[in-house]
């Protein structure tokens, strides 16, 4: 295409709120014939809200886990602790409990990529997460329990764990709600001869139930994936010829981002993943991925 042509593209790009980061980019996005999104604020709203809650087995009060799960969540920037970080907050005040008035920083802590968070608070060993990460730290989940986290998951929420001192003390279902506009881009990619992936952190079930209503098949979904999972996926297409998109938001998909042919920033994302991509969506609509292609199509006159 002529110089000119690209430039009016990246233009009418960044008109229609679509970054191309260079005049390279726009060409290889017209050649784009995968799309791997990545799934909580990408497909989904990444604006999660506590749906269920419950008390498990012994030890210190209700009131003294909602404070711990509160605290370790204050410093993490998933959007599952802003969830949490919220619903503690409401709890304790509900409850008329004092404790969330002061928070308190917890100890070591730190954030597992995939997993949770964990760290000492008031001298009391404290982990939230998933299934996958309290299986590492070596806390027991009874079958009774065990069948309401599958319940919460069958519906699509996520659930997410809390222990203290190495037992298990609170079960959390968390949802997320699509993004409007997510199962028409995904229509609209197949459709246009692009096939589409999910590559989530988030366990399988939760997953499914995603993919299914946005129109994802099984067979191209890849759960309980870590950061380097995302980047094998992207690899592993790129192997079999594909010219792969990668669409994300998180930290943890900034590897594949930088992996894949065209990485998708999602622009309400996190800064790392906006500074890994070449392509930011500056509206966060799943569905300004196909402008993207379709404009870089038009542009390199490549409309099949
Ligand atoms: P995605 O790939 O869908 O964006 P992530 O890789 O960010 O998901 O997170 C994967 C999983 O790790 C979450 O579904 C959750 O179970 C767990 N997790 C990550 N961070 C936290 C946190 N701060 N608190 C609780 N759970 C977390
Ligand atoms: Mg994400």
């Amino acid at each position: 295409a002529a110089p000119t042509a690209v430039m009016v593209g990246t233009g009418v790009g960044a008109k229609n709120g679509v970054l191309f980061k260079g005049g390279d980019v726009l060409e290889i996005t017209a050649n784009v014939d995968a799309v791997v999104f990545d799934k909580t604020g990408t497909l989904t709203e990444g604006l999660c809200g506590v749906e269920e809650w419950g008390i498990v087995g012994e030890g210190e009060e209700e009131e003294e886990v909602l404070f711990k799960t509160w605290c370790m969540e204050k410093s993490s920037e998933h959007p599952l602790a802003k969830a949490v970080v919220e619903h503690c907050e409401r709890r304790l005040k509900e409850m008329g409990s004092k404790r969330g008035e002061e928070v308190h920083t917890p100890e070591g802590w730190r954030g597992v990529t995939g997993m949770g968070v964990e760290g000492t608070v008031e001298n009391k060993k404290v982990a939230v997460g998933n299934r996958a990460f309290m299986g590492i730290l070596n806390v027991g989940i009874p079958t009774k329990v065990e069948a309401q986290l599958r319940e919460m998951e069958f519906k699509g929420q996520t659930a997410i764990m809390v222990s203290v001192n190495g037992v298990l003390r609170a079960i959390c279902g968390i949802s997320d709600q699509l993004k409007p506009d997510s199962a028409l881009a995904v229509r609209t990619l197949q459709s246009m001869g692009v096939q589409c992936w999910m590559v989530t952190g988030d366990n399988e079930r939760t997953a499914n139930a995603v993919g299914e209503i946005v129109g994802i098949p099984r067979s191209n979904i890849v759960s309980q994936a870590l950061p380097e999972t995302k980047v094998r996926e992207v690899s592993r297409l790129q192997g079999e010829g594909r010219v792969v998109a990668m669409v994300g938001d998180g930290i943890n998909d900034s590897p594949a981002l930088v992996q894949a042919d065209v990485g998708v920033a999602i622009g309400a994302g996190t800064e790392i993943a906006v500074e890994a991509a070449s392509v930011v969506l500056v509206r966060s609509a799943a569905s300004d991925v196909v402008v993207a292609i379709e404009l870089s199509r038009a542009v390199f006159s490549r409309i099949k």
